[in-house]
């Protein structure tokens, strides 16, 4: 008979940016099911990862006691679940001892060596209160800025351009407004995998006639309802983006009125664009001169073009031009400022937007005030009653490169895992394996907490209260649904606790608490009150005063610069950093996939999620396949200067001829041990959709 629920919870999903909104329902501590709840982003709809992925809180590898590392474990990279090797690794201990020996250890390094020894890494899985808790614990308690999280790897470069032309880093308009366009720019994103219930307002819209165009190297289940898919040479983005703008300006389809009124940079902008003619492009870019042609035409002169864009534009060494110009090609037709137009960068993770919002990111305090403008500094210090460093800190992959460098000694990680995520896993692996101190806060034994000296057992998302902020700016509220398992505590405690133990006199009572605190240093989320969320669930920002109903459209009158004006910035073609030669012959392209959640460790021990998706694969096209001398379904080894994984080859026609694309969620092939970790000059992400990879069978 079916099992009723005692208790239903309203919460929203713990996945990706989309942000939709569930229940839980609850027996005895346990989930039984998830359904969709009735979301601004989601209207009663979730993807198999929000309802099948939730059980995964109830698996037996979920850490229930404090451990500490046995004097004598060698800290080897390579990884083991078996209980009987993590007994020799570590010892279970009391929170008591945990707590002060993980402080000790940041205390002495600190003390001894300076603060700049020392580095925190947060989570766009945690809330927005833990986030912030997270950087003011490593800015006032560490003494540095050190301190960032994956979105580093993720969307810095579209935020860095976003910044830098508009003043702010946020979406313009809602995935939802989609609804409202005539034509949908989709570029290096596939949403029917990574954000699933994103992609149904766009098919949806598609339905009621608007257009899409989709520019992608890889063919994705949206090439079939695209107009055009525009499926251009990897890493060729900005020639044939600066090809379309040549168009729309010789062509005379800008928007004279928007340039003039609320732009500035376009007279050089026009000269740079000069020399790219879609004709010179074409072979660069691999796209028909007269496909660019009718491409600018259709998005320059429609009613209201928006543009969406993923991981494919951001993650290159280029990834900053990429999103500048996709920036100068709304700026340059006035395609922003109204419903159904603007520019969305699709978030990744469900609180990836909040976590930068917060604060936790090395070069910049919560609301994007840099750390060296010494009136917002001041103005921080004064709230938090510490002093903060005027310079910026280090990012995700410089901190590697420092502990290499013999600079940095000591490490605290919550809910994240570089061992999987970090480009050149064998390097970050071996980076952390030669710090002094480690401590990480997570729910399983990830493989960067087997290399720890302390580990701390976590709540998983469904076990705590917090506010999560979704690619639409949406800030909703997430309930505790059940309590964490054995001795696992909230974060937020965790937090606190060891804040104490550095010295800080903190004394939150829980999320609300924090979350006011963040109201003063937050004055785009002023206006939001706890109350309000808990009635209303979700409350979009800028949202600046009590009772502002929020805004969905942003840049509406201008944009947040120091000018109030748009700004363009030219950018020249730059090629990937590392180009297949004779040994490496192939281009390694990694991302996603719907079942699994990045480094894999919920979704692939959540049931439903690992019968449907349960072995390590690789897709190339079958065209490719046949030069490789390889069949679907037999082991391959990929081979990159940085080292080797094998794993079963798959066709798919979607993948670009002479090109490998992998996801990075499987701790038996990792496939971040492949990938290149030269970074975008200006963002400092790395190029994890382009390197040089030999393909070899067995
Ligand atoms: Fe969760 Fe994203 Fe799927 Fe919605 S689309 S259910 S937020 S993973």
């Amino acid at each position: 008979a079916m099992v009723e629920p005692d208790k239903k919870v309203d919460s929203v999903c713990p996945y990706c940016g989309v942000g939709c909104q569930l229940t839980y329902n609850i027996k005895d501590n346990k989930i039984l099911y998830v359904e969709g709840r009735d979301g601004p982003a989601n209207h009663g709809r979730l993807c198999v990862k929000g309802r099948y992925g939730f059980d995964y809180v109830h698996h037996p590898h979920r850490l229930t006691k404090p451990l500490i590392r046995r004097d004598d474990a060698p800290k080897t990279p390579d990884f083991s679940m078996d209980p009987n090797d993590i007994d020799k690794v570590f010892r279970e201990a009391t929170w008591e001892e945990a707590l002060a020996l993980a402080a000790k250890g940041f205390v002495d390094i600190r003390d001894s060596a300076g603060p700049n020894a020392l580095a925190g890494f947060g989570s766009a899985k945690g809330s927005n209160e833990e986030a912030y808790l997270f950087q003011k614990l490593v800015r006032v308690g560490f003494n540095t800025n050190n301190v960032d999280h994956c979105t580093r790897l993720c969307h810095a470069s579209s935020v860095v351009a976003l910044l830098e032309c508009l003043g702010s880093g946020a979406v313009s308009n809602p995935v939802s407004d989609v609804d409202q366009a005539e034509v949908i720019v989709l570029i290096g994103a596939n949403p029917t995998v990574n954000h699933p219930v994103g992609a149904t307002w766009m098919k949806n819209a598609i339905r009621n006639g608007t257009k899409l165009i989709l520019m992608d190297p890889r063919g994705t289940e949206l090439s079939q309802q695209a107009t055009h898919h525009l499926q251009f040479k990897p890493g060729s983005d900005v020639p044939m983006l600066n090809a379309i703008m040549h168009v729309i300006v010789e062509e005379g389809l800008v928007d004279k009125d928007f340039i003039a009124d609320r732009t500035s940079g376009f007279d050089e902008m026009k000269r740079h664009l000069q020399k790219y003619t879609p004709e010179l492009m074409e072979p660069v870019c691999g796209i028909p001169a007269e496909t660019l042609r009718e491409v600018a035409r259709l998005y320059a002169t429609s009613k209201g073009s928006m543009i969406l864009w993923g991981m494919g534009v951001s993650q290159h060494i280029h990834g900053t031009d990429n999103a500048r110009c996709l920036i100068s090609l709304a700026l340059m037709t006035g395609q922003i400022g109204r419903p159904g137009t603007g520019l969305h960068p699709l978030r990744g993770q469900n609180n990836v937007q909040g976590a930068s919002d917060m604060g936790l990111i090395p070069m910049c305090l919560p609301d994007y005030y840099k750390v060296d403008d010494d009136e917002a500094r001041g103005h921080m210090e004064a709230l938090w009653g510490g002093k903060i460093d005027s310079k910026a800190g280090l990012t995700v992959v410089e901190i590697m490169d420092a502990i290499h460098a013999g600079n940095l000694h000591g490490l605290y990680i919550m809910g994240e895992n570089p061992a999987m995520s970090d480009p050149d896993a064998n390097h970050a692996r071996q980076a952390m394996s030669e710090l002094k101190h480690m401590v990480v806060q997570d729910i399983f034994l990830t493989e960067t907490a087997y290399l720890a000296d302390v580990v701390l057992p976590a709540s998983g998302f469904p076990e705590k209260t917090g506010t999560f902020t979704n690619t639409d700016r949406l800030v909703q509220l997430g309930r505790q649904a059940i309590d964490p398992p054995g001795d696992a505590r909230q974060d937020l405690w965790i937090i606190q606790e060891l804040a104490k133990r550095l010295g800080l006199d903190w004394n939150y009572q829980g999320p609300a608490d924090v979350f006011a605190e963040i109201r003063k240093a937050v004055p785009s989320m002023g206006g939001i009150t706890w109350d309000r969320l808990e009635a209303e669930h979700s409350v979009v920002y800028p949202c600046e005063q009590e009772g502002d109903p929020g805004e969905d459209v942003i840049f509406t009158q201008d944009f947040p610069t120091a000018s109030g004006r748009g700004l363009f910035v030219p950018a020249d073609i730059v090629a990937p950093d590392e180009r297949p030669d004779d040994d490496y012959p192939f281009v390694l392209i990694t991302g996603r996939m719907l079942e699994h959640w990045h480094t894999g460790s919920m979704t692939r021990r959540s049931n439903v999620l690992d019968a449907l998706e349960p072995e390590a694969v690789a897709t190339i096209n079958p065209i490719t396949m046949d030069e490789m001398g390889v069949k679907p379904g037999e082991l391959i080894t990929l081979s990159t200067r940085r080292g080797s994984v094998s794993v079963l080859a798959r066709a798919d026609i979607g993948v670009p001829t002479g090109a490998v694309f992998m996801a990075f969620c499987y701790y038996e092939a990792a496939v971040n041990k492949l990938s290149n970790p030269a970074l975008d000059p200006a963002a400092k992400i790395p190029e994890f959709k382009y390197c040089a990879v030999n393909v070899t069978p067995g």
